[in-house]
């Protein structure tokens, strides 16, 4: 699959970020087939039939991990714009039930284009809604990611607990708890990859604690465990949430988790915003991950993860963009700086360094989806995903200091993303899919999407952005 004649890539004259290990000021990296072989200051080797990269000018970094997202909301943006998490997930739940596999189809291209063009060479996706009688909607984003040519960790998500038993979304859009499990269990058998340069590994994610029962969330982990995959779920995002645990179960998040078994080195939470520091030292005593997702939390007023103690107490912390509504349109390399930057404004600016943002983006998120042999890093052995961005343009910070240019000020651009050492983006353009099809096939699914809820009888862009109209007005 790489793009080498002779099986040889060589990235010449980068300077080279490789997380762990010495920074390289200007160097190269020899790829052999899908594995990075070498890498090391000064000119490239002389390597007969290779195909070589021309690195001046720029930074080589670990391909970036996304590890929280959910793409079918591509074609939901720009919707509820000044609502809680809860207003806005009620809000939506019955514009997303009007969802097929075409508009994933399209929002998932999209998004996953927007992911690569953002450096992110392996991404997880959490879909949850399954309207039912609407095709294979994991299939139609799993052939998405397939197309795009990045690694994808699809998480079947799960809702169990509608409006009837205590949840938040409406029964119309949850499933039947053995319609769940069947079809998580169908899904694992048939795309999950464990092998080391795997392409497409399957997780199991009940959505979170208000819309999961607590049958679904136990069913789920013996299901993962039995079968070694990952387990994931949104886990204390808001407020709203901790009041919810505490009103239905008697207890906070984390501590609910911790009863239903649903800690340990398998299992990462996204968000975690809201945690005591015994919540703290209950994830970091079991291993359990944590997705940051600065821009959503920003967005939806949801509050700021504690990552600084979370990483001082050994939380394996990764990014993620969340959904491409609840974030907009957020490219994961402007998360290295909004994490960068939330962390500063709560804690002071020794808080979060930028190699450390660029850990979180790369060998946090492996952690966090299990891969950290395989992926995060740049050395050898490793599989061969690499993101090359340009630091020498006229509008990139003119800084001796190529990881200060990359995480403190917009991201810059990215020129060529490898993915196991295939070409997915190069020269600023995505080469998998012609980048003007995968945006028309985000615009499509949007209207695709609008329609349909309008047919259904969802009043879109009138009663749902009430709140923001009547606020614009006062
Ligand atoms: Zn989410």
């Amino acid at each position: 699959m790489s793009d080498q004649g002779s099986g040889v890539v060589l990235v010449t004259d980068v300077a080279v970020a490789p997380v762990v290990g010495p920074e390289i000021e200007s160097g190269y990296i020899r790829i052999e087939g899908d594995r990075i072989a070498e890498l090391g200051p000064g000119p490239a080797p002389d390597v007969p039939g290779a195909v070589r990269i021309d690195g001046s000018g720029c930074l080589a970094t670990p391909g970036l991990v996304n590890t929280h997202h959910h793409l079918y909301q591509w074609a939901s943006q720009g919707l509820v714009q000044d609502a809680t998490l809860f207003e806005w997930l009620v809000a939506l739940y019955p514009v997303w039930a009007a969802m097929d596999a075409e508009v994933v189809r399209g929002a998932a291209t999209a998004g996953l284009g927007w992911l690569a063009l953002s450096g992110c060479t392996t991404t997880s996706d959490h879909h949850y809604v399954f309207p039912k009688g609407r095709g294979d909607l994991l299939a139609a984003e799993i052939e998405a990611a397939r197309e795009v040519g990045l690694r994808f960790h699809p998480a079947r998500g799960s809702m169990d607990r509608g409006h009837s038993k205590g949840g938040l979304p409406p029964d119309a859009v949850v499933e039947d708890l053995d319609d769940i499990l069947t079809a998580t269990a169908e899904a694992v058998d048939a795309y999950h990859d464990p092998s080391f340069a795997s392409m497409l590994r399957v997780v199991v994610a009940p959505c979170s604690p208000f819309s999961a029962s607590a049958e679904l969330m136990t069913e789920s982990a013996a299901l993962a465990r039995a079968a070694g995959v990952r387990l994931h779920t949104h886990l204390a995002e808001t407020l709203d949430e901790d009041e919810h645990c505490l009103e239905q179960f008697g207890t906070r998040p984390v501590d609910y988790m911790d009863k239903l078994g649903w800690l340990g080195p398998d299992v990462w939470f996204a968000h975690a915003v809201h945690l005591s520091d015994g919540d703290i030292g209950k994830l970091a005593a079991t291993g359990t991950g944590v997705a940051h997702c600065p821009s959503s939390n920003g967005r939806l007023g949801a509050g700021i993860a504690r990552v600084s103690e979370l990483l001082r107490g050994g939380v394996p912390v990764g990014l993620g963009v969340d959904g491409s509504a609840s974030s907009e349109l957020t490219p994961l390399s402007g998360e290295m700086r909004q994490a960068l930057l939330f962390q500063r404004a709560r804690l002071g600016p020794r808080a979060l360094s930028a190699r450390q943002a660029l850990e979180l983006a790369t060998l946090g998120g492996a952690r966090n989806l299990g891969r950290e042999a395989e992926l995060g890093t740049l050395q050898p052995g490793k599989l061969a995903d690499v993101a090359l961005w340009r630091i020498d343009g006229p509008f990139t910070p003119a800084v001796p200091d190529p990881v200060c240019a990359l995480v403190f000020g917009p991201p810059p651009p990215l020129t060529r993303l490898l993915v196991g050492g295939r070409t997915v983006v190069a020269a600023g353009e995505l080469r998998t899919v012609p980048q003007d099809v995968a945006g028309r096939a985000g615009v499509a699914a949007r209207r695709r999407l609008l329609r349909a809820a309008e047919e259904q009888g969802v009043t879109v862009g009138s009663e749902l952005d009430v709140r923001s109209r009547s606020t614009r007005r006062s």
